[in-house]
């Protein structure tokens, strides 16, 4: 039987949570559930100066909202804490002395003024700029007395001078690269905590992690990755580099511009964003599934259990993936109708509480079968039926002319058609609709024509559900009151 799969989701705490890092969780996520396997959440806050207070909230937040689960991590514990880079500080110091003592790592004395010019002097020279060695021929011996009497250093990895590595990627291949083409990379900072590249190297060992699947970010750094491990004599991974993100017209990655302007739109590239702009979880698990990953050449539809079932890893294309906020749209609708009603309603209520509405259950579990189809997003609900939980509606006496008639005329109409509704003993599509296509017909008009009074009349607005679906909801008594109010508007703007 071949070892469980363990992976692991290692977000830096440096910003806000964006589709990408929600792509990678649930890859991951998937991957580990799909397989019976762990998945860890592990935060790689190592990178002091970039932290962000709240972005690991935010994080947890968004992975929640997904419906990503993981099975250890920073809040629900686990065999292999801490889960936080900075919390395994003596961890990396160890390893980091391992490679010391075993020449694959050295202490670099060399003060940032110093890499500076030498940085400088390499650009002039049009060569790559890259550490040009000096403290790697120190004599070992002087470097451990230097350090010992508490000489400011860093660690550096120590990349073989000759030679070259292989690394693979799971959907690139192999990958050579030529050892002199590589850099001494640090290891330690003068602080004593680990970069990136080591702890996780050290983290994904220690932690059993069989599965690396991470973003292509990490390509560059994948060889001196391989060394790392190499050097330590550890089993490599699986490793997975996902494809990157490019902006809407394919043409380079979205920029802080490019979000703004996104989000103008009602659009974005932040987790929890989509759920303010209306947007279904189902519906952003689905759209960034497929941004990397596909079933076969026509599925589009997943939900989270779909996609436990249909996830592969082969599937994976690493071919760069251009956002398609069009398609996130479409995919909120799908989800939308893929949804109880109940439930539409339940995640609709907070939108129209949000817009200033008292919301009545009943009157909402009534409207949303008649919204349903048309919703691209939630937050559209409270223009579609905010109408409902108002007890007066406020139409502009213009908007309630019919279309290409006369206001006296369009007060005409609605008074005859109030005569009728009074009639009713009760109203209902089946009662006021066959009625009101007569009248219409009695009086010479289209049926659009008197609807459109109507609609205005009895919603306030020109764009409405079913207008006799409405009109049931609202109730006979308000419904009458307000057309009575627009014949009244009518006759006062034609004095
Ligand atoms: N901390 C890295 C990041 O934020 C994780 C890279 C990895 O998964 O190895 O992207």
């Amino acid at each position: 039987m071949s070892k469980p799969v363990v992976v692991r989701f290692a977000p830096s705490p440096t910003g806000r949570t964006h589709l990408g890092s929600g792509r990678t969780a649930l890859y991951n996520y998937l991957y580990a559930r799909q397989t019976g396997g762990r998945f860890i959440l592990r935060i790689e806050d190592t990178d002091q100066k970039r932290y962000v207070p709240g972005a690991e909230q935010e994080l947890i937040d968004s992975l929640h909202w997904l419906g990503i689960q993981w099975d250890e991590g920073p809040d629900v514990g686990g065999p292999n804490g801490p889960y936080y880079q900075t919390q395994r500080r003596e961890i990396y110091q160890q390893h980091a002395r391992w490679l010391v003592e075993h020449g694959h790592a050295y202490a670099c004395f060399c003060t940032s003024e110093r890499l500076e010019k030498v940085r400088q002097e390499q650009i002039k020279n049009k060569q790559n700029p890259r550490y040009d060695g000096t403290c790697r021929r120190l004599d070992p011996a002087t470097a451990e007395q230097r350090v010992a009497a508490g000489e400011r250093h860093v660690i550096r990895f120590k990349i073989p001078p000759e030679g070259a590595i292989t690394v693979r990627d799971q959907l690139r291949g192999d990958i050579r690269v030529e050892n002199s083409s590589l850099d001494d990379m640090i290891l330690v900072k003068s602080d004593g905590l680990a970069l990136y590249h080591l702890a996780a190297i050290v983290d994904d060992h220690l932690m059993g992690v069989t599965h690396v699947i991470r973003g292509s970010e990490w390509l560059s750094t994948f060889p001196l990755h391989g060394h790392i491990l190499q050097a330590f004599g550890w089993e490599r991974p699986v490793f997975i580099h996902l494809s990157i993100f490019l902006k809407p017209s394919g043409k380079g990655k979205m920029s802080k511009r490019d979000t703004a302007e996104a989000m103008k739109d009602g659009h974005s590239i932040f987790i929890t964003d989509l759920s303010q702009l209306g947007y279904l979880p189902e519906a952003a698990v689905n759209w960034t599934a497929l941004m990397g990953w596909s079933y076969d050449d026509h599925t589009e539809f997943f939900t989270m259990n779909d996609l436990l079932e249909k996830f592969s890893l082969e599937k994976l294309n690493p071919a760069p993936a251009a956002i398609n906020f069009t398609k996130l749209d479409h995919f909120n609708g799908l989800h939308i109708r893929n949804l109880a009603i109940e439930d539409l309603a339940r995640r609709i209520r907070p939108f129209l509480e949000q817009a200033g509405y008292r919301v009545d259950d009943s009157i909402l579990l009534r409207a949303v079968p008649l919204i349903r189809e048309r919703l691209v997003t939630l937050d559209e609900a409270p223009r579609w039926i905010g109408f409902l939980f108002q007890d007066e509606v406020f139409p502009a006496s213009e908007d309630l002319i019919g279309s290409k008639m006369t206001a006296q005329d369009s007060a005409n109409a609605a008074r005859r058609a109030l005569v009728v509704l009074q009639s009713l003993p009760e109203l209902t599509l089946q009662t006021a609709e066959p009625l009101m296509r007569q009248l219409a017909e009695e009086l010479g008009l289209q049926a659009g024509q008197l609807f459109g009074i109507l609609r205005v009349a009895v919603t306030g607005q020109k764009v409405s559900p079913p207008l006799f679906e409405s009109m049931e909801i609202i109730g006979k008594e308000k419904v009458l009151k307000r057309v009575e109010r627009a014949i009244k508007l009518l006759v006062d703007s034609n004095r």
